[in-house]
C-alpha cells in the first residue's frame, strides 16, 4: 500500500487543490488531506468548516480520507503509514518555500519523501487567498472553486457584514 499526505490550510478548497488531489489519488492507494489546525493567522473558515467542504467535494474520490492535524507534517504521516507527502507547485515563487520544506521534513524523518505535481495551467494562478479576496467584494469565483464552496464563501461574507 502507497500512501501519501497532501497537508495544507485549505482555508477554503479551490479547484487547483481538487486537481492536485486529482493527480495524487491516481497514483497512491490512499490519499489523507492533512488539514491544518493551528495557524499564525486566523482562518476565515474554522477547522470543521474546512473539513466539511474538502469532504464534499471529495465525495466521489474512494481513496481520499480526511483528517485535521496539528503538529509535524512528519509526525502525521508516521502517524497514518504514509511514506510520501504532496505538495503543489503552480510556479516558480513556490519553489523556494517548498524546497526548504522539502529538505528540512527529509531531514526530520528520511523514510518521507515530498512529491510535488503541477496542477493544469489553468489553475497555476490560483491561490485561496486570492479567491477569498474576490469573494469579499463579491466578485464571481465561480470558475475558481466548487459550487458547494462558492455557497460557503457567500454566506460567510454575507454574515460578516
Ligand atoms: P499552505 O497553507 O501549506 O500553503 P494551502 O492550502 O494553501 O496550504 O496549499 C496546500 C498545497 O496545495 C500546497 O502545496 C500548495 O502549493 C498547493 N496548492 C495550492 N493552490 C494550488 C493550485 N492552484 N495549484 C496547485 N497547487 C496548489
Amino acid at each position: 500500500m502507497k500512501i501519501a499526505v497532501y497537508p495544507g490550510t485549505f482555508d477554503p478548497v479551490t479547484n487547483g487543490h481538487l486537481d492536485i488531489l486529482m493527480r495524487a489519488s491516481s497514483i497512491f492507494d490512499v490519499v489523507y488531506v492533512a488539514i491544518v489546525i493551528n495557524l499564525r493567522k486566523e482562518p476565515l473558515f474554522s477547522t470543521d468548516e474546512r473539513i466539511k467542504l474538502v469532504r464534499e467535494c471529495t465525495k466521489d474520490f474512494s481513496n481520499v480520507k480526511i483528517e485535521k492535524f496539528n503538529g509535524l507534517v512528519v509526525d502525521f504521516a508516521q502517524k497514518v503509514g504514509a511514506t510520501v507527502v504532496i505538495r503543489g507547485l503552480r510556479a516558480i515563487s513556490d519553489f523556494d518555500y517548498e524546497f526548504q520544506m522539502a529538505l528540512t521534513n527529509r531531514n526530520l524523518n528520511e523514510n518521507v519523501d515530498t512529491v510535488f505535481l503541477m496542477p493544469h495551467k489553468d489553475y497555476t494562478y490560483l491561490s485561496s487567498s486570492t479567491i477569498r479576496e474576490i469573494a469579499k467584494f463579491n466578485g464571481d469565483v465561480s470558475g475558481f472553486v466548487p459550487d458547494c464552496v462558492r455557497r460557503a464563501m457567500a454566506k460567510k461574507f454575507r454574515s460578516k457584514k
